[in-house]
């Protein structure tokens, strides 16, 4: 009988040490999981922390080294993807030193200089809206309600400090979501990130669309992304050079934009790594997997790290690439994490997770830390018994099935 657990290889599968931008990684595996793990790069855990409920579904650390997580606790909207019901800062030991609670959470959020956050809300459509709507597959709406849109921005107080709301800025005949999507939700958002203005920027999935929104007065600035062919993209997120980074999923890809002549169509294969000058719309850099490995559907994300490498996320695969400019893979790591679906899926095992975040060694918020990872060396270790004993179960039915 084959692995059913260990399917493929994982950990760290290649590192140029001299070309990688070292550091650390910060990722929480979704589903029923609840941690949030830190790794080196080669691979070992040097810091964990352990929530009450799983990811719903960002989480980062702060420049103080405490790790602010969105949580799908027990109150969140039930129907509406990626919910989350709280917002939680925990310190490095992991005891909680700030929490906001909202059913209405989604995806992501931001973290400003001056402390406040700008937080994603799920908000049910005025119904004389929601009868214009246009897209989506019939049916499909949320116990009949479509919900729209907010952003956000809270103090520490947990008091509202400007709100934007998409279905005052929507045009029902011009913001139309995918045909093979869900109804659910009008302009479906799934990343927020900020300029150096304070504009705020967004990934609004099923319209295929970024779109930048002026701090001052609400209004939509700039769109991009349904003339170059995006397919339900991730995080869209500002670099330290104001250009933007875009995880490019591919689904639902638009393969005949009128007016848009793309000869190259090794795009509707795979998902695409894009960074994007704002100013004038121009694609900066384009990566593709040229076996097309890198291929997800949902969730996803691209960071532009200091040496100008880019570090990617995979959701689907749990793997992340370090990739260099001239387009050279130089750190592969696959998650040993799997997460196992219910047994009526046929016991199917996933990596999956949101994003990857990384760390610097100059990162202040790891400062001064204890990062050895001989500190940690159970957790792999306890995870590969876990593993081992996953197998035999599965190896004793079998045979107690004849097989
Ligand atoms: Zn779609």
């Amino acid at each position: 009988m084959a692995n059913y657990t260990r399917q493929m290889p994982s950990d760290v599968l290649i590192h140029n040490e001299l070309k990688c931008y070292s550091g650390y990684t910060l990722f929480a595996p979704s589903f029923q999981n609840r941690m949030a793990w830190l790794i080196d790069m080669r691979g070992n855990v040097v810091h964990f922390w352990e929530m009450e409920h799983p990811p719903g579904l960002n989480c980062k650390l702060l420049p103080n080294g405490n790790l602010m997580w969105l949580g799908r606790g027990p109150h969140i909207m039930q129907g509406l993807n990626a919910s989350a019901d709280e917002l939680i800062e925990v310190d490095w030991d992991g005891k909680e030193v700030w929490r906001y609670d909202d059913p209405y959470l989604h995806h992501d959020f931001h973290v400003l200089d001056n402390g406040h956050i700008l937080i994603l809300r799920h908000v049910k459509l005025p119904v004389q809206i929601q009868k214009k709507l246009r897209g989506g597959v019939p049916g499909t709406e949320l116990n009949g309600h479509t919900y729209g849109v907010q952003i956000r921005e809270i103090n520490r107080a947990g008091q509202s400090r400007w709100e934007w709301n998409n279905w005052e800025h929507f045009d029902p005949e011009q913001h139309v979501e995918c045909p093979f999507c869900d109804r659910e939700v009008w302009g479906y958002t799934n990343s927020i990130d900020t300029f150096a203005n304070g504009d705020p920027v967004l990934s609004v999935r099923r319209m295929n669309s970024v779109m930048r929104i002026c701090k001052k007065t609400g209004a939509i600035t700039w769109v991009w992304g349904p003339e170059q062919l995006l397919g339900h993209q991730h995080d869209v997120s500002v670099t330290e050079q104001g250009t933007l980074t875009i995880f490019d999923n591919g689904l639902h890809r638009r393969i005949h934009t009128p007016g848009v002549d793309h000869n190259d169509t090794s795009c509707f294969h795979a998902s695409r790594l894009l960074e994007v000058d704002p100013d004038t719309g121009t694609i900066l850099w384009e990566y593709i997997d040229p076996m097309h490995l890198i291929i997800s559907n949902f969730c996803g994300s691209v960071q532009k790290l200091p040496n100008g490498n880019y570090l990617a996320c995979d959701s689907a695969a749990g793997t992340f690439y370090e990739i260099t400019p001239e387009k050279e893979v130089v750190w592969k790591y696959v998650s040993p994490f799997l997460l196992r679906i219910p047994e009526k899926f046929g016991w199917s095992i996933t990596r999956l997770m949101f994003q990857a975040h990384r760390y610097g060694p100059d990162f202040e918020g790891l400062a001064g830390r204890d990062l050895s990872p001989e500190n940690y060396e159970w957790v792999i270790q306890k995870r590969g018994k876990e593993d081992d004993h996953q197998e035999e179960l599965v190896r004793r039915r079998l045979e107690m099935a004849g097989y």
